[in-house]
């Protein structure tokens, strides 16, 4: 819960970008068209369900539409707000001119929650909003597209494309008009797990430089670290399990909505997650200890923090007491900008949401691309580098038998050589490289200039500058 006397989440995303055109060279103008969040279009719809009519209330809000199409997820819980769905259009803005996806920001918001509805009774829902949006070019290939969020992932993606694909019989790039669609569906591999695995290759990427590490007080590789999860939605289930999994850190607690798991020796994610898929919750897991509600465990010593559910969780009432050394934003602001004074002055290193949580959005611009180009992701590339590897093989076993060297490769080694660029190694290496070059740009910033203090005002800086650039290439 947020403390009394802190601001929205929209003003406090709002504070942040002061916090770093404070410390550029934008006109006040150019400052403020950019600051505004353009348009919020706001539907009431009934759908008959269970014999009465129900009356639900959804947004889409555009923040910025200095690139076209606009993007971002749709949500789909209770607490959906329009001071919400602004701050998280306007995040999205910055978010994708940080790893630069050609999109403005958008996002959407149902006010439902999820859980109270069957499959059947959600795809009538959906389809309604939907139609709703698509009526408006709120969902359109070429002007704005969704994507999965809190409360919605591929089932629902699908349903929202069926749905534009029937209003728009001759669109042939109807299939682009969403993304997170299943695979076979027209999505594409890796998508599910890309926000979790963009954490991980974000803390990778952070590790890498052993300055920025020690700034965190800590030192060293992610082996052996001991990680708080914060949320085993899909985004904390992939980066705990990845990191757990591929790079030696330890998850010692998982925070959900009933409590928390604390296990100094690690816990199992994948059995954690199966757990709460079949009870609800994370209590009466047969490892680690069970904590109540679990707020305090946020607080608890260890070296990241890793909050991956809600915004605003960590707030100016708990900051003081949070422990971490080094928070990564899995999730979208939860941090306000009150905390974020407050923990900044403890010396405490954040990776900022609109970078470590750009991988869903990085790869739905692959996504995107794919369905746009009618072709399978990378096919082009794979046939290229297949040729290449191919005359490289038969170049090396030809100068072997003319030397009488007796050269073999290995039968696996070679297929693997051949075939090995399939769709979901093109979409994690273009992920990898996305979330370092990121990195480097708000890295540079933060270490050139004395005045920037932190990774967040760094972020927001290279961000910004760049939405300025297009601005004034539009002649604005
Ligand atoms: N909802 C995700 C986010 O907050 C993904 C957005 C997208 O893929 O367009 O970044």
């Amino acid at each position: 819960m947020l403390a009394q006397n802190e601001p929205g989440f929209r003003d406090s995303v709002d504070m942040m970008f002061n916090r770093a055109v404070r410390l550029m060279d934008l006109s006040p103008g150019l400052e403020q068209k950019i600051r505004v969040c353009n348009s919020t279009y706001t539907v009431r719809f009934g759908v008959r369900l269970r014999g009465k009519i129900e009356t639900f209330t959804g947004y889409r809000s555009v923040h910025s539409e200095h690139m076209e199409p606009v993007k971002g997820g749709i949500r789909y819980a209770l607490s959906v707000n329009q001071d919400e769905v602004e701050a998280l259009a306007a995040l999205m803005t910055y978010k994708c001119a940080l790893v630069e996806t050609p999109f403005g920001g958008s996002k959407g918001g149902l006010c439902i929650d999820p859980r109270a509805w069957d499959e059947h009774e959600l795809e009538q829902i959906t389809r309604r909003f939907a139609y709703e949006l698509i009526k408006r070019d709120l969902i359109n290939p070429a002007q704005n597209v969704p994507a999965p969020d809190m409360g919605t992932g591929e089932r629902e993606m699908a349903w929202i494309a069926d749905q534009y694909a029937r209003m728009n019989t001759t669109d042939i790039n109807a299939k682009a008009c969403v993304t997170g669609k299943p695979p076979h569906a027209g999505g594409i591999q890796g998508r599910v797990e890309a926000t979790g695995r963009g954490v991980q290759f974000a803390l990778r990427e952070f590790f890498r430089h052993p300055q920025d590490v020690a700034k965190a007080g800590l030192a060293g590789t992610l082996d052996g670290k001991r990680l708080v999860v914060q949320g085993l939605g899909n985004v904390g289930y992939h980066a705990a399990k990845f990191l757990s999994e591929d790079d030696g850190a330890k998850v010692v607690a998982i925070i959900e909505r009933d409590g928390a798991l604390v296990h100094d020796a690690g816990l199992p994610v994948e059995e954690v997650r199966r757990w709460i898929a079949a009870h609800g919750g994370v209590k009466g897991f047969p490892v680690g200890t069970y904590v109540e509600g679990g707020a305090a465990v946020l607080e608890m010593a260890c070296d990241i923090l890793i909050p991956a559910a809600m915004e605003g969780v960590i707030h100016k009432g708990n900051a003081a007491r949070i422990k971490a050394p080094l928070i990564i934003e899995a999730a979208n602001g939860p941090i306000t900008f009150g905390a974020d004074e407050i923990l900044r002055q403890k010396g405490v290193v954040i990776i900022p949401d609109l970078y470590a949580n750009a991988g869903g959005v990085t790869v739905s611009y692959f996504e995107w691309v794919k369905n746009l180009s009618h072709i399978r992701f990378g096919r082009m590339q794979r046939r290229a580098e297949e040729a290449r590897s191919r005359l490289m093989v038969e170049e090396l076993e030809r100068l072997s038998a003319d030397k009488g060297l007796g050269w073999t490769l290995a039968p696996d080694f070679k297929e693997k050589f051949l075939t090995g660029s399939d769709e979901l190694a093109l979409v994690r290496s273009g992920l990898d490289d996305t979330m370092r070059i990121a990195y480097q740009s708000m890295r540079e910033v933060w270490h050139d200039r004395a005045e920037v203090e932190d990774l967040r005002v760094a972020a927001y800086m290279v961000a910004i500058d760049r939405v300025a650039k297009t601005y004034r290439s539009k002649g604005l």
